[in-house]
Formats: structure tokens, C-alpha cells, sequence
């Protein structure tokens, strides 16, 4: 097993550094025959054992090289190429279905360009059928990441349902899928006796599994002591092809039809009115399929689903995973003109979405310190692109997320990096296995400082609790000067380093005594470079308040949370003061963040801290205009988060006085009065908001109330 590993691993290297275009002819004959058993090799893993042993990106690009080669060198093409073929052998367990008409693969295009060509291609083919080039509309639909299935139903009834297996003979499944929800036993959706019932149909589409669904089966597995499955295609491909279909019958299977493998009586002239009428007949269909009469709008729809594929809510969520979009030429007479090459119809292709995940190896685990303290397992990765970027590290998040998965130092690992999230290893690969991979074990003691390690009940994480420990202060510091933070450019990762071993910074205070002679002097600093950092070091002595707090590296307090607190405290000395009771009160500010907060002013050093940034010169203060509208959880107090309404005319203040100083005090100021109002203020001539808030048993304050609470808030 390892061994094909290790062949996929050279024949990628080989045509890195020898691209197809430019293999002699000898030379390729050779190769040729070599990609050929790999990749046979490759597609057996997955398609029959379910089991893949290296990324679909790597699958594809070894797939796309031997078509390559084929193109160019057609007397080396063999009969039984996987070019030729589809998918895998059916198993020999299962009773063997011969498919009435192919079920077949898809070609692919990998960008627009591709689809373009695909387009032109299908233009150019028509239009020497027909003599010239007709109009014609595409349905674009998701490409549900599952697998294929047969359904042949006959006088409306299913009779069998079959894998597509190698294209020609499928396996038997009908009992299993008879326990899935959503294919129908008998057709007809609302019109159970209706005459639009064919004699005979066979419906193709994709039994998948829900992300959600996957999650939560792969929790029972682990929990039985059972093995889980690497991904929700794999679960959905495991799950249906069991031999005891009471096993299916747990399995939360889903089904989508998405096309006709044939049928009697009349049928729709095009693709998108398949899925109509599929629906019409109770066969559940994927939502998001458009026609669309020219090209640019369908390079326009596969754009749109690249750019959100990992929207987490809005329309283009999903709970299924796709890997791109289905293009087929709407018009099934033109399909019919167009026809197939060995593999796939001419007529479609698959859009498949940019890679995200590559295989590599796992050269080895080191453990970094946080600014909290918390201890990061990160994987140290022979270099691999994935998406045009070189991934050499990636995260292993923590102890338990290496133990649960088994993951090995040496192992082949699949690792993903999706948009700007860091790159993680999602699993190990252990059928590739040498035998020489080693068990990792979490250390004991802070790499950094060797304090012992601290693992608190019900945390993921170990914590060097060594409030000295230096690598801890590193990113500490890197944390303070970042741009969300104290904005100090110039002091990234590197500097933080040099300045804290050259010990010119010990505290984060430190920072403000810095001088032209003390970073002149450093390796790599010239005058510019430290004038620049003197300059930016300036600059964030006079940061709103917040971006200190959330600075100072207190655990739990984000960007977010230490808005709100400085919303709710308009200095860091009215912050210290304040009890975990008070804190929790604020909207947003839970227990646990509020008792981080004292705790972490209840340590000397920290007050320290606070005192020496003051007389660096740091603000402290709340600046004007720097409190959001925050809001006070209900029962609370104070004018903070309450909502006022002003009616006729003050004595002194005139209303966008009044309207200021209470939203500068947390409130908000609406215009109308309402069940949600706490506070109508009123002056003279009130008017029938004055009315309303009586008849709604609403507090009226008159300006001088007004000002007293308003006061009792500073
Ligand atoms: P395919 O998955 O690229 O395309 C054909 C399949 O798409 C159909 O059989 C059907 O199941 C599916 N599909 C989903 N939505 C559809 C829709 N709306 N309309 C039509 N079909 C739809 O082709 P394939 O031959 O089944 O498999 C190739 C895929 O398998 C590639 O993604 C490849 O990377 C992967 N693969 C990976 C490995 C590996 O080792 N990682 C090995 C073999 C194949």
C-alpha cells in the first residue's frame, strides 16, 4: 500500500519536473504504462474500498497527464485505460446490475477558460450536424459531492436501484436504498394516480450525506469503539453499500435526481424541465439549478459558488458538500446529436472548484506558546501547494485532536487551507503507512521555559502558566503592536523577537523607553528604521482605549469584547474597579470573560503594567467618540442600553443636546414611543407621545431627572 504511495509521490516529481508536452517518444510509452496502474490503482482505493490514499486534486492532475499523453501519443493508448473507464469494479458481494444505458463520468474544466472551451466545443459540434450554430441554454447545477445512483421504476414502482460500479454493471442495492427517506418507494409526489406516471423510468442522481448528519455519525462511530469515516462522500459510499441494509436503515441518507437514464412514454424535451417534472413526481431535486441562455452568465453562476462555497449562512450555505458545478447543454435532442466520448458525454462537464486539500508528509509536531499561554501542537509538513500556495506548517489545534485521529510523525497526512483560515491537518492517510511512523506524545513541560504544563478540566488546551515565560511574552508583544491592537507598524513576529533577546523589552511598558542609541545598535537597524519604529511606538501612546485592552493579551477578551467593556468603563482604572457582577452585566460579556477580566487585574504584576503604560504616556481614557452604543442586559441600571424617546421642548437643553449626552452615556434615542421604551422625557408641550407612554405605564423624566441619572453614570 505504502508502495503506491510512494510511486504516486515520484510520478508526480517526475512530470513536475518533466511536463507531458515535452516527453519524447520513448520515454512516454513507459511513463505511460506507469500512470496507467497508478492511477487504476488510485481509483480502486476510492471508488470500490471507499478509502482514497491521496487527494482528488493529486487524482485529477495524474488523470488530466495521462489524457494528455493519450492526445499526443494515440498508438501508446491502451484499451483498458482508466481514461477509457469509469469508476470501479462492482463488488463481488453484491448482486451484479447491467445498466441499460452507461452510466458515465464527467469531463472536467478547471477554470473559466475550460468552460468557455467546453462551450465553443459544443457550438463547433452542432454546428456541423446542423449545419449552423444554434443557441443554445445550459443548465448549471451544484455537484453534489456523493455518489451516483440508478433508480428504475417500473408502472411507477421502484424496482431496482443500482451503483454505478464500472459504468456498465452496477450493484444491486434496492433493499438499502428502500430505506432511504427521500426516494420515493412509488413516483408521484401530489399526483398519486395521475397519468404522468411513466411506464417505465430510471432516474439517476446522488446519494449523499449532510454535514451536519456526518458530524454526528462519525461521533456514534468513535464513541462504539467503530471506525469513522474520513469524509461525508465516504460515509454516504460506506453507508449504502452495506450488506445488511438494516445498517443503512441508521445511516442519515439523503438522495438528489439530477437525470434521466432513460424511460417510456412522453418525456421532457430539456434538462431543466427533467427537474421539474422530477419534482412533480416526488423525486427531490437540488434547489439551486438555473438555465441560463448564454455563457458569461454561467461562468458568472460557477464564480459566484467558488467565491461562497463556504458560506456558513445566507442563500449559498449548504449542509452538503459539493466540489463544483454540473454544465449540461440544456436541450436533450442536442444532447442526443452531441453524444459521448468513452468515459462522459460530450454534452456536460464538470466545473470543479479550485483544490483546497493536497496529501503530504508529516515530517514532524512542535508545540509553539501562545500569548496566552496556551500550547499550539503545530505540523511541521514537507512543502506542498495547495491552491498556488506552498504549505509547510499547519495546524494540529491540540492534544486530543492528534490522539483521537491517531495522527503519526512521518505519516502521509491530507491537509486543507480554505481562504484565509490557517491551514489544518485534517487526518492521516494509514493505509499509506510504512511501519516507521512514530507515535507523538504531548510534552510535559513549556518548550519555551520548561515550566511544567498545566491541562484544566474540561480544556483542550495545556498552559505554561510561567506568567515570565519569555516565548509567551514574544507573542504577547507581537499582539500589543499588531494592527487591531496598538498599531505599531514596523513590530511584527521578527522584532518582537530581537527586541525581547536583545532584553531591551521585558514589559509590554518597556516599549516607551525605547531610544535611537538602544535600536541603532541591533542587527539590521539602520537610523530610518528605528525612526520609523520610534515614530509608530509614538502613534500608540494615543490609541482609543479599547485597542489597549484588547492589547494587553487578557484571556478571552477579543477585539469585541474589550469594545464593550470600554463602552461600559470609560477608563482602565473605572475597568479595574469594576466587579465580575458589574462586568457580566454588560450585553455581550459573559461570566467566564468578566472573571478573566479581575483575575487578571487582580494580579500585582498587572497593575504594574497599567501604572508604568500611564506613565509612558499611554491613554488610558475612554477618547470621545469611541463608545459604540452598548447595551446593558435587562434588569440592569443606568441610562446604558436603555432607550429614551424626547418630547417637547427642555428647559436648557435643546433635543440633539439631550439626544447626545445620552447616547454618550450607552442609551439609545427613538422616535416613537413603543412597548420597548424605558424612558420618555418630556418637556413643554409634550405632545401624544406623552400620552402613549402613560397609557403604556412608561417612566417620564423631565430634564432635570434626565440630567441627574445621566450624572449618576459618569
Ligand atoms: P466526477 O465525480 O468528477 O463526476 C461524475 C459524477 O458526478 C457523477 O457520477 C455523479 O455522481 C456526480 N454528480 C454530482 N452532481 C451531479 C449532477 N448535478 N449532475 C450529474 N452528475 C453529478 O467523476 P467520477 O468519475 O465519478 O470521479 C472522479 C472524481 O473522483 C474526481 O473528483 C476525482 O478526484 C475523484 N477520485 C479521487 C481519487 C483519489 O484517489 N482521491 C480516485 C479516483 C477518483
Amino acid at each position: 500500500m505504502h508502495q503506491l504511495v510512494e510511486a504516486t509521490r515520484a510520478i508526480q516529481q517526475y512530470f513536475d519536473a518533466h511536463p507531458a508536452a515535452g516527453l519524447g517518444f520513448v520515454e512516454a510509452e513507459a511513463r505511460m504504462a506507469e500512470l496507467r496502474e497508478i492511477v487504476r490503482a488510485l481509483g480502486y482505493h476510492y471508488y470500490v474500498l471507499d478509502a482514497p490514499l491521496v487527494a482528488d486534486v493529486e487524482y485529477d492532475q495524474l488523470f488530466r497527464t495521462l489524457q494528455v499523453l493519450e492526445e499526443r501519443f494515440p498508438a501508446f493508448i491502451s484499451a483498458d485505460s482508466p481514461t477509457k473507464r469509469v469508476g470501479g469494479a462492482p463488488l463481488d458481494r453484491f448482486e451484479k446490475v447491467p445498466h441499460e444505458a452507461p452510466m458515465l463520468s464527467l469531463s472536467n474544466a478547471f477554470d473559466e477558460d475550460e468552460v468557455r472551451a467546453w462551450y465553443d466545443r459544443c457550438g463547433r459540434a452542432l454546428e456541423s450536424t446542423l449545419g449552423e450554430r444554434p443557441q443554445f441554454a445550459v443548465t448549471a447545477e451544484l455537484k453534489i459531492d456523493g455518489l451516483a445512483v440508478s433508480l428504475r421504476y417500473e408502472q411507477g414502482k421502484l424496482e431496482i436501484a443500482a451503483t454505478r460500479g464500472d459504468g456498465e454493471v452496477g450493484e444491486n442495492i434496492t433493499r438499502n436504498v428502500q430505506t432511504i427517506h427521500d426516494i420515493p418507494l412509488r413516483l408521484g409526489g401530489e399526483h398519486s394516480q395521475s397519468e404522468i406516471i411513466p411506464d417505465r423510468l430510471e432516474v439517476r442522481g446522488e446519494i449523499y450525506m449532510r454535514k451536519s448528519d456526518f458530524e454526528q455519525l462519525n461521533e456514534q462511530l468513535l464513541a462504539a469503539g467503530d471506525k469513522s469515516f474520513a469524509n461525508p462522500r465516504n460515509g454516504a459510499a460506506g453507508s449504502l453499500r452495506q450488506l445488511d441494509s438494516t445498517i443503512t436503515a441508521t445511516r442519515p441518507l439523503r438522495f438528489f435526481g439530477y437525470s434521466m437514464g432513460g424511460g417510456t412514454g412522453s418525456l421532457p424535451d430539456t434538462q431543466s424541465q427533467v427537474l421539474s417534472w422530477f419534482r412533480s413526481l416526488g423525486i427531490p431535486t437540488n434547489p439551486h439549478a438555473h438555465r441560463f441562455e448564454d455563457i458569461d452568465s454561467v461562468v458568472a453562476f460557477c464564480q459566484r459558488w467558488t467565491a461562497h462555497r463556504d458560506a456558513e449562512e445566507g442563500p449559498f450555505a449548504l449542509d452538503y458538500e459539493i466540489d463544483g458545478v454540473v454544465l449540461k447543454v440544456d436541450e436533450i435532442s442536442y444532447q442526443e446529436l452531441l453524444g459521448a466520448r468513452a468515459n462522459a458525454p460530450r454534452w456536460a462537464v464538470a466545473f470543479k472548484f479550485p483544490a483546497r486539500e493536497a496529501t503530504t508528509t508529516l515530517l514532524d509536531i512542535i508545540c509553539n506558546v501562545g500569548r496566552t499561554g496556551v500550547i499550539k501542537p503545530e505540523a511541521v509538513l514537507a512543502p506542498v501547494e495547495i491552491g498556488g500556495v506552498t504549505v509547510s506548517q499547519a495546524t494540529l489545534h491540540n492534544e486530543d485532536y492528534i490522539v483521537s485521529r491517531d495522527i503519526r510523525i512521518g505519516d502521509t497526512v491530507l491537509v486543507k487551507r480554505a481562504g484565509d483560515v490557517i491551514p489544518q491537518v485534517l487526518r492521516p492517510i494509514p493505509e499509506a503507512r510504512s511501519g516507521n511512523e512514530q507515535e507523538w506524545q504531548m510534552q510535559r513541560t513549556c518548550p519555551a521555559c520548561s515550566t511544567p504544563l498545566v491541562r484544566l478540566e474540561g480544556e483542550a488546551d495545556w498552559y505554561c502558566i510561567n506568567i515570565e515565560c519569555p516565548a509567551q511574552f514574544i507573542r504577547l508583544l507581537e499582539h500589543y503592536a499588531s494592527r487591531s491592537a496598538m498599531d505599531i507598524e514596523g513590530l511584527g513576529a521578527q522584532l518582537a523577537v530581537q527586541l525581547v533577546e536583545s532584553g531591551l523589552v521585558a514589559h509590554l511598558s518597556d516599549l516607551y523607553n525605547l531610544s535611537m542609541n538602544d535600536l541603532i545598535v541591533l542587527e539590521g537597524f539602520a537610523e530610518k528604521k528605528a525612526a520609523n519604529l520610534l515614530l509608530g511606538i509614538e502613534a500608540s501612546r494615543h490609541r482609543p482605549l479599547s485597542r489597549l485592552v484588547f492589547g494587553l493579551g487578557i484571556r478571552h477578551v477579543g477585539k469585541d469584547a474589550a469594545e464593550r467593556l470600554v463602552a461600559a468603563n470609560s477608563s482602565l482604572a473605572k475597568l479595574k474597579a469594576a466587579t465580575v457582577e458589574q462586568l457580566a452585566e454588560i450585553d455581550g460579556i459573559g461570566p467566564i470573560t468578566a472573571q478573566s477580566v479581575v483575575d487578571w487585574f487582580a494580579v500585582e504584576r498587572n497593575t504594574d503594567l497599567v501604572h508604568l503604560l500611564e506613565q509612558g504616556g499611554v491613554n488610558t481614557n475612554r477618547l470621545p467618540g469611541e463608545a459604540p452604543t452598548p447595551t446593558l442586559k435587562e434588569g440592569s441600571s443606568e441610562v446604558m442600553g436603555k432607550t429614551f424617546v424626547l418630547t417637547g421642548t427642555l428647559p436648557t437643553l435643546s433635543r440633539s443636546e439631550a439626544a447626545l449626552r445620552i447616547k454618550q452615556k450607552g442609551g439609545k434615542v427613538t422616535g416613537s414611543v413603543s412597548k420597548k421604551t424605558d424612558f420618555v422625557v418630556a418637556g413643554e408641550n409634550p405632545g401624544s407621545k406623552l400620552e402613549k407612554a402613560g397609557a403604556l405605564g412608561i417612566a417620564v423624566l423631565d430634564e432635570e431627572a434626565l440630567l441627574r441619572i445621566l450624572k449618576d453614570t459618569e
